[in-house]
């Protein structure tokens, strides 16, 4: 008779097939489906998770009661509170472990050097890879759709609060980040682009209370192929603001400096015709070329036209095309000589007034972007003539999840899912968790590791009112 061998005598190939038998012969019936098999399988399978876990975490060396260094200042700090627990949802279900808390009070900074080993994030119920999961959820879906969806993919359900405070936290460390570590991270900084195209423009998101809309920047940057006059693929930046100029120019400022502004030979800044899109393009890429956006400087001519003529006027697709036409032969002047010609046609009597007044903004409006308006000479430089990449940009990065049927914001949470979004969309749904982490940890290291860049930006020389002052004069 054979001896009973020793269970550690046996191979993994043999212990797995010897479970496979023990649940099938327990669980499988005549007539099951393949979903009940898939599922049953499953079950299978995340029981052997929390004991795996459980036993992975206790291999690792007990944790000696030594100070540490706080992540901060790098001052060796002792331990202050010993042993505390912490139990954090995983993906083979809950952990329940103990740490060390030391606490620097230089730094006024409290810190778990277990939990930053685990890179586990500081605070909150869930482990990294939980986190990344919600997160991917959170800035997809309105947070009861995201709990309803959850429960479809994972067996353990998670509640719709748990989706807004991750949501929240992370939201969080994108707006308090240093934004060009945070530009870094989502993105690693490229080689000098030939041509650096950049386009701003706003719009606007429900928010709850006495204002019910507040105005979101958005920025794009991306490399543009002027050979074949198109954006050169997964090249786009996207920065995302709500609350104002002041706070959105050193956040774009930020992405131009990781996208080596200095050392691109051509700028291009596309905007439509507000005047802060072009003080702030001023001050921020003062050699960029400036170009009015094609489509705005059409419609203009044709808004004056429907003054002149009406809204329903048969001739207006011919001004349409004749505007088109001056335009494109890149002579703003003769444009506008020829808008000028149709001032003796304006007849006396009602409407006069109005039709001379649209007349004046039109010639003013053309005047004042004339050198952004020579479209002839951009299209032999290849160079990009509409602003259509941040238009569709406000719906991709922002509107596809800000601004959905019943949506009221309130204010702090619209601000930090406008920086998730951006962040989203820049780093991709693989990259985005990861690269906020990272650059919350080298925020918080930042005095330990200092960031080699350029010290003088632009934007401190001007200070953040005069662009404050500058949108609420656009509003
Ligand atoms: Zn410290």
């Amino acid at each position: 008779m054979a001896r009973k061998r020793a269970l550690k005598q046996f191979t993994d190939k043999d212990l797995l097939e010897e479970i496979a038998r023990r649940h099938a012969d327990k669980h499988f019936r005549e007539g099951m489906t393949m979903s009940e098999i898939e599922l049953s399988v499953e079950e299978l399978k995340a029981g052997t998770g929390e004991p795996s876990i459980a036993l992975m975490l206790s291999r690792m060396k007990p944790e000696k009661p030594t100070a540490k260094a706080c992540p901060r200042c790098g001052k060796r700090i002792p331990v202050k509170v010993r042993d505390r627990e912490r139990t954090v949802k995983s993906l083979a279900g809950p952990v329940t472990f103990k740490r060390n808390y030391h606490y620097c009070e230089k730094c006024q900074y409290g810190f778990y050097p277990v939990d930053r080993l685990l890179d586990l994030p500081e605070e909150g119920e869930l482990t990294s890879e939980m986190e990344k999961r919600v997160l991917d959820f959170a800035v997809n879906d309105v947070y009861g759709e995201c709990a309803a969806r959850w429960s479809l993919h994972y067996r353990e359900p998670l509640s719709e609060n748990q989706f807004r405070r991750v949501a929240e936290r992370v939201g969080g460390q994108c707006e308090a980040a240093d934004q060009g570590r945070l530009q870094e991270a989502l993105k690693a900084r490229p080689a000098p682009a030939e041509v650096l195209v950049v386009e701003v423009d706003g719009s606007q998101l429900p928010i709850r209370g006495a204002e019910p809309w507040k105005e979101a920047k958005v920025g794009v940057l991306y490399h543009h192929d002027s050979a074949a006059n198109r954006p050169i693929p997964k090249s786009a930046r996207y920065v995302a603001v709500v609350n104002g100029l002041g706070e959105f120019a050193p956040v774009l400022e930020e992405a131009l400096e990781v996208e080596n502004i200095d050392d691109v030979p051509k700028v291009v800044w596309v905007g439509d015709g507000a005047a802060c899109n072009w003080s702030l393009a001023d001050q921020l890429a003062p050699d960029a070329v400036q170009i009015l956006d094609w489509h705005h400087a059409v419609e203009h001519g044709v808004d004056c036209a429907k003054v002149l003529l009406g809204e329903e006027d048969p001739l207006l697709p011919l001004w349409q095309r004749r505007v088109e036409e001056l335009l494109a032969a890149g002579d703003p002047e003769a444009t506008i000589s020829e808008v000028m010609d149709c001032v003796p046609e304006i007849r006396r009597g009602r409407g006069q007034r109005e039709a001379l007044e649209a007349v004046e903004d039109l010639v003013r409006y053309y005047r004042t972007n004339a050198n952004r308006m020579k479209y002839r000479l951009y299209w032999e430089d290849g160079l990009p003539i509409g602003s259509g990449t941040v238009e569709s940009a406000h719906r991709h990065v922002l509107q596809t999840r800000m601004k959905r049927a019943g949506q009221r914001w309130a204010l702090p949470k619209a601000r930090k899912m406008a920086r998730l979004r951006a962040a989203y969309r820049t780093a991709g749904p693989r990259g985005f968790h990861q690269a906020i982490r990272r650059a919350h940890w080298d925020t918080i290291r930042a005095r330990l590791r200092p960031r080699g860049r350029r010290q003088h930006f632009r934007y401190a020389r001007y200070g953040t009112r005069d662009m404050d002052r500058c949108a609420a004069a656009s509003n």
